[in-house]
């Protein structure tokens, strides 16, 4: 065993030069020793490797891996001694992994996944204790304090945790509410349709925004029931009770309603069926469904997502691209998938009367859309100054504070009433500009 002393440290060496990573081992040959520091791991190819304890003089065996398998991963996680000794049983072909391959993605990863791991290992090193060998606890542990009480990693995970039971909770419980923000016409000021945005109303917190529990719901995959639950509760609504109030209030024929939607639900095979069950059960019609999806998840994977929008389009649907302009798609990609909006970031329209840079932005986005033949809707309008501006500039659409907050639908058949009457007096007040009219956003 004398040559494998240092082995695995020359096998970190031996790592920095080029053909390094595949490992080829004579049968017979020591991997590690235990007591050696755990550097790095090694995944099986091919052939078998024989883990075993040295008592006494005695070989006592621990476990025989193979192919696909694992070796000395423990080590590397708590960069702690090896706990027992491994030895090629047969010529084999191995591919090392480093602690610093790993370093980086349990520091990115979950803090539940990261305390769950840390207890794993934890507990293995108490069993390992059991066996007699002094072994030193781990001199610096990769996966850093997550599993201490009053740690800042292990209170997210805790708050996580419990966050996430109540939101599952609260699905059930119906504690889940949509509000509703109007998109209006820059020409005319007309309401043309609303988004729908979720909001949790929660027993004791109270009216939870959205950035407090849809992150928690897209890690957990909670997402995917979150938004068949918003699908269904706008079937309910808009058919009903949204679109008879807009039409009321002067809409225009199509009026439409948008609902948000991630790359978890794009991803799932399921979607298209689940989206064309809600259209069919609540009668509403497909063309006043906008599907929003903001333009980074449009990028993450083009091609699978496209197939799914592709679908939505025949459906019927819209797909409206959402925060546009933070993402970084290219001209070629956005005219191959099959959208039917844009809609401009809120950081752009907040800056444009300011910052010339965001004006030229905007600007650009707006020429781009004509380019491609897309309707444009600016998000984030707070100053009549800017629906001037972007209504100048032959932006069709505006979402934001000037027009109304995102409000429950009681609210919101309010402010349609009270647009229907507003409507009247604007339109003998300020004849409505003879521009071309575009109707469906
Ligand atoms: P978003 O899709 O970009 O929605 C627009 C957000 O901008 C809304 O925030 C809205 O209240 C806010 N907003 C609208 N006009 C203005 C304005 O004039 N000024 C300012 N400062 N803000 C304005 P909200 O409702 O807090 O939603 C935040 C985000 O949460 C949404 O951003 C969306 O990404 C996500 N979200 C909301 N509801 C859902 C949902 O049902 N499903 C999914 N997947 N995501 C949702
Ligand atoms: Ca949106
Ligand atoms: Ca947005």
């Amino acid at each position: 065993t004398g040559l494998s002393q240092g082995f695995s440290r020359w096998i970190t060496a031996a790592l920095m030069t080029e053909h390094s990573e595949r490992l080829l081992l004579p049968a017979g040959t020591t991997l590690f020793v235990e007591g050696d520091p755990g550097d790095v791991a090694y995944l099986i190819k091919r052939g078998r490797v024989s883990i075993f304890l040295n008592r006494q003089g005695q070989e006592i065996a621990v476990a025989t891996r193979g192919p696909g398998e694992l070796v000395g991963e423990m080590a590397i996680i708590d960069a702690g001694q090896r706990s027992a000794t491994a030895r090629a049983l047969e010529a084999c072909e191995l591919l090392v992994i480093t602690a610093e391959q790993i370093a980086h993605r349990l520091q990115a990863t979950d803090p539940i996944l990261r305390m769950c791991l840390s207890v794993v290992l934890a507990r293995y090193r108490e069993t390992v204790a059991l066996f007699g060998r002094d072994a030193p606890p781990a001199a610096a542990n990769l996966l850093g304090d997550v599993a201490r009480v009053g740690s800042a990693d292990f209170n997210a995970a805790i708050e996580t945790l419990v966050l996430e039971r109540a939101l599952r909770q609260a699905l059930l419980n119906k504690e889940l509410v949509l509000f509703y923000q109007p998109i209006v016409q820059l020409e005319g000021r007309r309401i043309a349709g609303f988004e729908a945005l979720a909001r949790w109303q929660h027993p004791e917190r109270g009216l939870v925004p959205p950035d407090q529990f849809i992150p928690l719901a897209e890690s957990s995959g909670l997402i995917v029931q979150l938004t068949q639950w918003a699908l269904a509760e706008v079937g309910r609504v808009f058919p009903t009770t949204l679109a008879p109030a807009l039409l009321a209030a002067g809409a225009p024929a199509v009026p439409f309603i948008s609902v948000n939607v991630t790359a978890i639900d794009l991803a799932r095979d399921d979607f298209i069926a689940t989206l064309s069950r809600m259209l069919h059960a609540s009668g509403l019609p497909p063309r006043s469904l906008k599907i929003e999806v903001t333009e980074s998840v449009l990028m993450q994977d083009p091609d699978g997502i496209a197939r799914t929008l592709q679908a939505c389009r025949a459906l019927g649907a819209g797909i409206a691209v959402d925060d546009f302009g933070t993402g970084y798609s290219s001209l070629s990609s956005l005219s191959l998938l099959p959208i039917s909006t844009l809609k401009v970031d809120r950081s752009f329209v907040r800056s444009m009367l300011s910052e010339p840079a965001s004006r030229k932005i905007v600007q650009t986005i707006l020429r781009l859309a004509e380019e491609l033949g897309l309707p444009v809707i600016a998000e984030g309008i707070e100053e009549e100054a800017q629906a001037r501006a972007l209504a100048a500039m032959g932006c069709a659409f505006g979402q934001g504070y000037l027009f109304g907050r995102p409000a429950p639908l009681a609210a919101t058949l309010e402010l349609l009433r009270g647009w229907r009457a507003r409507g009247t007096e604007r339109a003998t007040a300020r004849p409505i500009p003879a521009t071309v009219e575009t109707t469906e956003p």
